[in-house]
């Protein structure tokens, strides 16, 4: 039996619409091989995640140093080095103003984290989250998540006292509004949402700076400025989702950097470890010191080897400077997708920042009727010529690109190439 037998017999996969038919062996940089031998350049980094590349030398190194002198022996009983030093890392990346860490092991923990600490420390209940969002697949974090097919069927019901206010989805405007004449009237709405959908009571306010699982949303420039005016109007906490959009990805160190608005609470995943399981949730000491003992923890969280690999991950994006390289990465793809968008009524929007990049294909740019099996078979297509791409959006329409930082600028022409050539193919 291969693993593809062995996934189909043992490994539950009724949950994923379509597994790729391809079994992944190896990977260094941004190029992956399969066990035919046969090389991609991997335009998805495992979900936005290997940031740094696959097996970067100086995460291996300082892991695999870190297994040989012990690997667990739990972060919350025990004083531990590299969880010590990482918790400072990251609060030196968040300027110091948010300067305490609760550890993970995923995404979904370090949501469940900012959501529980929101609450603690205001003594209020409500949560206001993001239609088209995602957070996580615990029953937490799809409680906030606003997405009714990534809540799946006959799970429910979720929490209670979590409202959603519209995305700010531009090209698809929940308001039937135009940018820039709307004046940001989504994030406006965020005042109706506290008063006719909440009983005042309102905790935290959750949201991702640029929404990955959505397909790609880039909030406009005022966005977040008009929504943490509000929330500061109601003592409400703004808690960022960088699980995505953090540790380069979008062209800063943190995707909120592109608003003039400072989150209460941060949660990363991801992008933290190049590849190890990590989550992580900081926030300022006095909301962090409001969990009393007992509160909030977790046996794996801040695992040795996750951390030591986190402290060399981010000493080796900061001395390479990978936000800046995603940033100029950013715009050249960002430009050559626009020009392709020209040519093509297959490409209803291109949007994105830093390597984080959606192409949103639809049947026709009048009616935008989305294209979800075109954007499948472009995915399959691209497969076929050896580039992986993502796949997403709250229509299953939006091609992903979100390769790691490392890659070089020859691999990016040959995603592009490879994916105009398949664009061009489903579009006829
Ligand atoms: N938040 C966001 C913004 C995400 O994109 C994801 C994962 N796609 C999560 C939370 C959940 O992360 P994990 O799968 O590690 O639990």
């Amino acid at each position: 039996m291969d693993a593809v037998e062995k996934y189909r017999k043992h490994v539950i996969t009724s949950c994923v619409k379509k597994l790729e038919p391809i079994i992944l062996t190896e990977g260094t940089g941004a190029i992956l091989k399969d066990s035919s031998g046969k090389q991609y350049i991997d335009a998805f980094a495992g979900i936005s995640v290997v940031n740094s590349g696959h097996c970067n030398a100086a995460v291996i190194e300082a892991a695999k140093r870190q297994m040989d002198r012990l690997i667990h022996a739990c972060a919350y009983v025990y004083h531990l080095e590299p969880v010590a030093d990482l918790a400072e890392k990251l609060a030196a990346l968040l300027g110091n103003r948010l300067d305490v860490t609760f550890f993970g092991n995923s995404g979904a923990e370090a949501v469940e984290c900012g959501l529980k600490l929101a609450r603690k420390f205001t003594k209020k209940h409500e949560l206001v989250a993001l239609m088209c969002s995602f957070h996580g697949r615990t029953l937490g974090t799809l409680s906030v998540t606003g997405q009714a097919g990534r809540r799946g069927y006959d799970m429910g019901p979720y929490l209670s006292g979590v409202s959603f206010a519209p995305a700010p989805y531009c090209y698809r405007c929940q308001l039937g509004l135009e940018y820039p004449k709307c004046g940001i009237q989504c994030a406006k709405m965020l005042e109706d949402v506290i008063a006719y959908s909440t009983s005042r009571n309102v905790a935290g306010f959750i949201a991702e700076p640029v929404m990955g699982e959505g397909g790609i949303i880039v909030p406009p420039p005022e966005y977040f400025p008009e929504i943490t005016k509000i929330l500061n109007q109601h003592g409400i906490l703004y808690i960022a989702d960088e699980v995505q959009s953090g540790f380069g990805r979008t062209g800063k160190m943190f995707g909120f950097e592109h608003y003039a608005a400072t989150p209460d609470i941060v949660c990363m995943a991801k992008g933290i470890a190049d590849g190890f399981p990590l989550g992580a949730c900081t926030t300022r000491k006095e909301i962090g010191d409001s969990f009393e003992p007992g509160d909030h923890l977790s046996t794996f969280g801040g695992n040795l080897v996750s951390c030591a690999a986190a402290n060399a991950n981010i000493d080796y994006m900061v001395k390479e400077r990978l936000h800046e390289k995603s940033m100029q990465d950013g715009h050249y793809v960002m430009k050559r997708l626009t020009e392709l968008a020209g040519k093509h009524e297959l490409i209803g929007d291109v949007r994105g920042k830093g390597l984080m990049i959606g192409v949103e294909l639809v049947k026709n740019k009048g009616s935008k009727t989305p294209a979800p099996e075109e954007a499948a078979k472009v995915r399959d297509l691209c497969r076929e010529k050896g580039v992986l791409i993502g796949h997403g959006g709250v229509k299953g329409n939006v091609v992903r690109i979100q390769p790691p930082l490392v890659i070089t600028r020859e691999q990016l022409d040959t995603i592009l190439d490879v994916l105009s050539q398949a664009i061009r193919a489903v579009a006829h």
